[in-house]
């Protein structure tokens, strides 16, 4: 979820979780083509595409049944549907919360990219999916919302109807909650639908440290202690300070209970603190580099992402387009920088995509050339274009192995 979240860019209504993933209604609209057809913003993006094509209607495939890691080999854009992606951060709750039907196609049209469909188009088996809660908003209408980090009870049931969502959506046979190594190897195999590893953005909806063991056993398995404003247990990249006395507890519980850290909207201190009091295995789940865009503690430092390949982490790269280029129009080739970049400090067996897609933002915020799931391959032709492979690098790591390899080492057999 990105900073720039606005009560205008998406509708807010209180509602159940049951009925808000539209069991019973159907897809609303037939796919059409990638661009619209009729919006003003469709034809301006419709005619950028068409003055910077791809240099070929080329991208990647790598063999599900391949036990070695499958070398870049070009191919037609047409079979991505033969990768196996997984996303590295998505709200989907949030999303399906404030009304989003998950389970319909995505207009041409529409001013949104993510839905179900939509990722099963791009060939994405598993995701983390967020529980992504309003810190500030007015919890008597909206659903996601919670007063302030001391309103213990709204931060909790905010959070624990994101948590029902995707449990509804596990019941209805939308998705499959990615509890074990082996839900993960059965998600990432395509058996059944979509895997989702639940994942905490702001960990102000556990009341308190002795409540991870229960969120664990509901199937947490990734916390972010903070948000960006900082919540009970963290500073966060727009409020800072390090951990509070509260949150040094937080991080022994998620610890004991196996819980995976994501860093990724910790204040610079918070960061430091974390990897001071935990040895644990820290990834950053949607974070692009600071090297390239320095004005903000949003981004990470090469010295974090140093200490995220010292700590045999994972990094996700950011599809939102303020996070990849200030004042213009992001593209594929700042996807390509950052990821490469960060591949180069941190490994690149340790990075792949994080895409936030759309949490707090619209299509016109996303790269380019990439408007959809479906679009993610054209990544990997960017990353070998710029010597991807040269780092050690694969089609099969960067689309999913890497992360696999993290959760695998964090998740119960
Ligand atoms: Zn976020």
């Amino acid at each position: 979820m990105q900073p720039n979240t606005t009560s205008a860019a998406i509708r807010r209504r209180r509602t159940s979780p049951v009925a808000s993933i539209g069991i019973g209604t159907t897809g609303a609209c037939a796919s059409g083509g990638m661009w619209g057809s009729s919006d003003t913003e469709g034809q301006r993006i419709r005619a950028a595409a068409r003055k910077h094509p791809l240099r070929s209607a080329v991208t990647y495939l790598s063999d599900p049944m391949a036990s070695q890691p499958t070398p870049f080999q070009p191919v037609t854009h047409a079979t991505a549907r033969g990768l196996r992606w997984i996303d590295g951060h998505l709200d989907l709750a949030y999303l399906g919360l404030n009304g989003r039907d998950m389970r319909a196609t995505v207009p041409a049209t529409a001013p949104h990219a993510l839905t179900l469909p939509a990722l099963r188009e791009g060939g994405v088996r598993v995701a983390l999916g967020a529980i992504f809660t309003e810190c500030g908003g007015n919890p008597a209408t909206e659903a996601v919302a919670y007063r302030d980090s001391d309103d213990l009870e709204g931060a909790h049931r905010a959070g624990l109807a994101q948590l029902e969502w995707y449990e509804a959506m596990e019941r209805a046979g939308e998705i499959a909650i990615v509890r074990t190594r082996r839900d993960l190897a059965r998600a990432l195999a395509g058996e059944g639908p979509l895997g989702i590893v639940i994942l905490m953005e702001c960990a102000d909806p556990i009341r308190s440290p002795d409540e991870v063991a229960w969120w664990h056993a509901r199937g947490l398995r990734v916390v972010g202690m903070s948000w960006a404003h900082g919540s009970r247990y963290s500073g966060g990249n727009a409020r800072a300070g390090g951990l509070t006395p509260i949150g040094r507890r937080m991080v022994e519980s998620l610890d004991a209970s196996g819980i995976l850290h994501d860093a990724s909207h910790l204040s610079r201190a918070a960061f430091d603190e974390l990897l001071a009091t935990s040895n644990a295995r820290v990834i950053a789940s949607h974070s692009n580099a600071a090297a390239l865009l320095p004005d903000s503690e949003r981004h990470i430092t090469d010295a974090q992402i140093a200490a995220i390949r010292d700590r045999d982490g994972w990094i996700g790269l950011n599809l939102y387009g303020r996070f990849l280029a200030h004042e213009r129009r992001a593209t594929l080739a700042d996807c390509v920088a950052h990821s490469m970049h960060i591949a180069r400090i941190v490994g690149a067996s340790r990075v792949g995509l994080g895409s936030d897609l759309d949490g707090g933002f619209g299509r016109e915020q996303l790269p380019l050339e990439i408007q959809s799931p479906a679009e993610y391959a054209r990544l990997l032709e960017g990353l070998e274009n710029a010597g991807f492979s040269a780092l050690g690098g694969t089609v099969d790591g960067y689309t999913h192995a890497n992360l696999a390899r993290v959760l695998d080492a964090s998740l119960p057999s």
